[in-house]
């Protein structure tokens, strides 16, 4: 293709809210043959909220949820945001809107303020809350740390994978406290996309950090069969290289700050535009809509800019 096409496909990406960081990402695009989809905020819409909470053993949620807020507070993984939200529902009601709230602002006289703060990768994360140990994560975190998960939490959990949902746990001083399924819904286009790459050749793979049960049913929902789950980011960036090792141009398609190794080792990494900044510096291009559409629209405009003039 002239520089002259290229600059016209740029320009014709950019109007439709596809930024593309020059004419090698375009050229790219053009042989992609398997795009690697993240899960959580790429295909899901990325905002989760808890459908139910357990308390277990002589723990109340009234007690636990307060506790595993203030060690979230300090997190900035979207499920950080739905635990605060059902943290806020649960010790105070509903949220008024700001006009019928007596002073406009949230309440959040029912915060506590944790005193140590750490994320533990693909885990979950860990606090320390008026002189309590509290950890909210996956099954994987409570066995790293020796938390005993009983009868009733394994059903718990059970319940919820079968649903789509994310189980997460919270321990508090060592002990199993209770139990929150997450459910983040699949986005509305992701399935006709997955369609639309099939149709154009092209093969379609999820990857995520969440756990095997929930993973393959958000893959089923969209259509995708090829699904690799509790993959920390390293192993986002090796499986994408493992991908190309068969001789297959790659593009990954991400939003976290777990998914910019894999956006830099793909063979063309596209950010969703909502997602976070270090995604979208890692990336070749920049889905400004979030939309998964704008997916098949840069691998089209790559074709068509490529393909007319070779
Ligand atoms: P994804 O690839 O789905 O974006 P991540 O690698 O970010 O996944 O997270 C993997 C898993 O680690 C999550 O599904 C969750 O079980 C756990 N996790 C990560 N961050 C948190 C958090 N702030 N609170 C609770 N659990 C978390
Ligand atoms: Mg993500």
């Amino acid at each position: 293709a002239t520089p002259t096409a290229v600059m016209v496909a740029t320009g014709i990406g950019a109007t439709n809210g596809i930024l593309i960081k020059g004419g090698e990402a375009l050229e790219k695009a053009h042989n992609v043959r398997c795009v690697v989809f993240d899960k959580t905020g790429t295909l899901t819409v990325g905002r989760p909220t808890v459908t139910a909470s357990r308390e277990f053993g002589l723990h109340r949620l009234s007690d636990v949820l307060p506790l595993a807020a203030a060690v979230e507070a300090h997190s900035e993984h979207p499920l950080a945001t739905a635990i605060l939200s059902h943290a806020r529902y649960t010790a105070s009601g509903p949220a008024l809107p700001p006009a019928l709230s007596s002073s406009g602002v949230t309440d959040t006289s029912w915060m506590q303020r944790a005193d140590e703060f750490e994320a533990i990768v693909g885990q979950g994360v860990r606090g320390r809350v008026k002189g309590r140990e509290v950890l909210v994560g996956n099954r994987r975190l409570m066995d790293a740390r020796g938390v005993r998960i009983g009868l009733g939490a394994e059903e718990f959990l059970a319940a919820g994978e079968l649903a789509a949902r994310t189980g997460l746990l919270v321990a508090v001083d060592g002990q199993l406290a209770a139990g929150l399924a997450v459910s983040d819904p699949v986005k509305p286009e992701a399935a006709a996309v997955v369609a639309a790459l099939r149709s154009m050749g092209i093969r379609s793979v999820m990857m995520t950090g969440d756990n095997w049960s929930t993973a393959r049913g958000i893959a089923h929902e969209v259509g995708i069969g090829e699904v690799y789950a509790e993959v920390l980011p390293a192993g986002k960036a090796a499986l994408v290289r493992e991908l190309q090792a068969r001789g297959t141009c790659v593009a990954m398609v991400g939003d976290g700050v777990n998914d910019s190794p894999a956006l830099a080792a793909a063979d063309v990494g596209l950010a969703i535009g909502a997602g976070t900044d270090i995604a979208i510096e890692a990336a070749d291009c920049v889905l400004i809509r979030s939309n998964l559409e704008d997916v098949v629209t840069a691998i089209h405009l790559a074709r068509a800019t490529f393909r007319r003039i070779l």
